[in-house]
């Protein structure tokens, strides 16, 4: 009894002695590009609280390790930071617009300075994933002070099997895959991004689930195939995205075009096809911009925005995806031996589209001046081009009628409106905000709205008449794209962003970038075109 009590206290202090030593030693699992967190506990929310990890967190250091000497981690990295800064630069460049003094703008772009990757590392097993809507606390184990960040965190169970599996460059790339789930949050802004019921579903890269899903998980497969040249997908046969694997149903017959837009793997494909193989230059720069400008929400939507912002890419666009989906997509083997297979119609359908819009603009936008031979012929060609459009629209609804590829023309379709819808929201709120003394520039946009409202209400009438072919409609009407449903004065926002950004909490900030964001997106009035 004598013997214990006495042999207690020097335990104790031995223990301690060798906590403090081994602390001593020990390193932060921390750098400019990347982050490891431990959980410390949870905040009065219930959001979770962390602590820089150190290279005591068992086996956190080991995937630190790899983490950090990875050049694809490295270039993953770098593009993280990339995308953040364009996303805000874009959004102060739009916060300009309300008169936003040189000063005020770099301290707001100083102050949304671009975050690390945030990696939590925890024991136990189950799946790695992206905590892209959470915000969390980080707390500073010395001075014992706390900071809000509001950024994506990836989650890595130290008992996963990417972990455990002892197969490097899988982990490698499952991390890449996760901070790719990052970069388009960050791009798109968390609120953007679309929903989907099969978000939360074990799913892989030849599943079939649905257009959002597919952009979501197929844009972080090719981000993970991308960096790190590991051309296929978890466990997938090697090079299945150069030997595009994912466009094949199980019984080895090609997907259809509908099939093909709600598979990741095949969305993977076609990305990586674009960023890799089809000679187009700055490609990532590019789709970033586009992620950030418009945040589509499937494969059709981004290509679609990306053709209208890079023309002179179109056709080399056109031909990867083409040939991606056996000629289904943006090619004329679409059925009909007479070259007016269905496919082809849709794209007839939205080049007319776009070339009344372009004729109509420039018609309405010309000078009423004077008498003007080159006006009086721009206006002719918009009605004609009115007329061609009606003719294809007769032939796309008889083709449907027939019960020839109703669904993927109505998801074609869907998309079309729903990219023609963002673009009328965004000329409304550039009208909005634009000052009543400007009379050149507002009647410029007046004209472009009005040029705008009118292929929408043609695409929804052509929509709205398939829709009354309820035999043949099998796909969801919500593919096309997503927008925040309640309306909010962007000025209060504007106000509120401003506020919070002088204030320097980083975390609130971002909250407010993201409400001042989502009030922007209002939707166009319901009683327009
Ligand atoms: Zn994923």
């Amino acid at each position: 009894m004598t013997a214990k009590r006495t042999l207690f206290p020097i335990l104790a202090t031995f223990l301690l002695a060798c906590a403090l030593a081994a602390d001593a030693q020990a390193y932060l699992l921390q750098n400019r590009d990347v982050v490891f967190l431990v959980r410390v506990g949870t905040n009065r929310d219930g959001s979770p609280a962390f602590r820089v990890a150190t290279s005591n967190d068992y086996g956190a250091q080991r995937v630190f390790q790899l983490a950090t000497s990875s050049a694809a981690m490295e270039k993953t990295a770098s593009y993280y930071r990339y995308a953040q800064q364009v996303r805000n630069q874009t959004t102060m460049e739009q916060v300009g617009r309300y008169g936003l003094s040189e000063s005020d703008r770099r301290l707001a772009t100083s102050l949304l300075d671009a975050e690390p990757i945030y990696v939590e590392v925890k024991e136990g097993g189950g799946g790695i994933y992206n905590d892209w809507k959470g915000s969390f606390t980080l707390r500073d184990s010395n001075s014992g002070a706390s900071y809000r960040i509001q950024s994506p965190r990836v989650v890595l169970p130290l008992g996963s099997a990417e972990v455990t599996g002892g197969n490097s460059a899988l982990l490698e790339q499952t991390l890449v895959h996760e901070v790719g789930h990052g970069i388009m949050s960050k791009s798109y802004g968390t609120d953007a991004l679309c929903e989907s019921p099969y978000l939360h579903q074990s799913h892989s890269g030849g599943s079939q689930t649905d257009c959002c899903l597919a952009i979501i998980e197929g844009y972080a497969e090719f981000v993970g195939a991308y960096f790190t040249n590991r051309l296929t997908i978890a466990n997938d046969p090697s090079n299945a995205l150069a030997n595009n694997l994912y466009s094949y149903r199980a019984n080895g017959t090609p997907k259809s075009a509908s099939e093909l837009q709600a598979t990741e793997g095949w969305v993977a494909t076609v990305l990586y096809m674009l960023a890799a193989r089809s000679g187009i230059q700055n490609f990532m720069q590019k789709m970033t911009a586009i992620m950030v400008g418009y945040k589509p929400a499937s494969i059709q939507a981004l290509l679609d925005a990306y053709m209208r912002t890079y023309p002179s890419d179109a056709q080399a666009v056109r031909a990867t995806v083409s040939k991606a989906s056996h000629g289904q997509i943006y090619g004329n083997a679409g059925g009909g031996g007479d070259g007016q297979g269905i496919t082809y119609l849709v794209d007839q359908y939205r080049t007319s589209l776009d070339r009344y819009v372009r004729l109509r603009y420039a018609y309405l936008a010309g000078s009423t001046d004077y008498y003007d031979s080159e006006r009086q012929w721009v206006g002719q060609s918009a009605q004609q081009e009115a007329r061609r459009l009606q003719q294809i629209g007769g032939a796309i609804r008889q083709s449907v009628a027939s019960g020839r590829g109703a669904g993927d023309t109505m998801l074609q379709l869907q998309q079309t409106q729903s990219s023609y819808q963002r673009l009328y929201s965004e000329v409304r709120r550039r009208l909005d905000i634009t000052p009543w003394y400007s009379r050149r520039e507002r009647e410029k946009l007046q004209a472009e709205a009005q040029a705008v409202g009118e292929v929408l209400s043609e695409t929804h009438q052509l929509v709205r008449s398939l829709e009354g072919e309820p035999m043949y409609y099998t796909q969801g009407g919500s593919a096309g794209g997503r927008y925040p449903s309640a309306p909010h004065d962007s000025k209060a926002a504007y106000q509120k962003l401003m506020d919070t950004l002088k204030s320097g909490d980083r975390g609130a900030s971002a909250q407010a970038l993201e409400a001042y964001e989502a009030s922007r997106s209002k939707p166009a009035p319901a009683a327009a075109p």
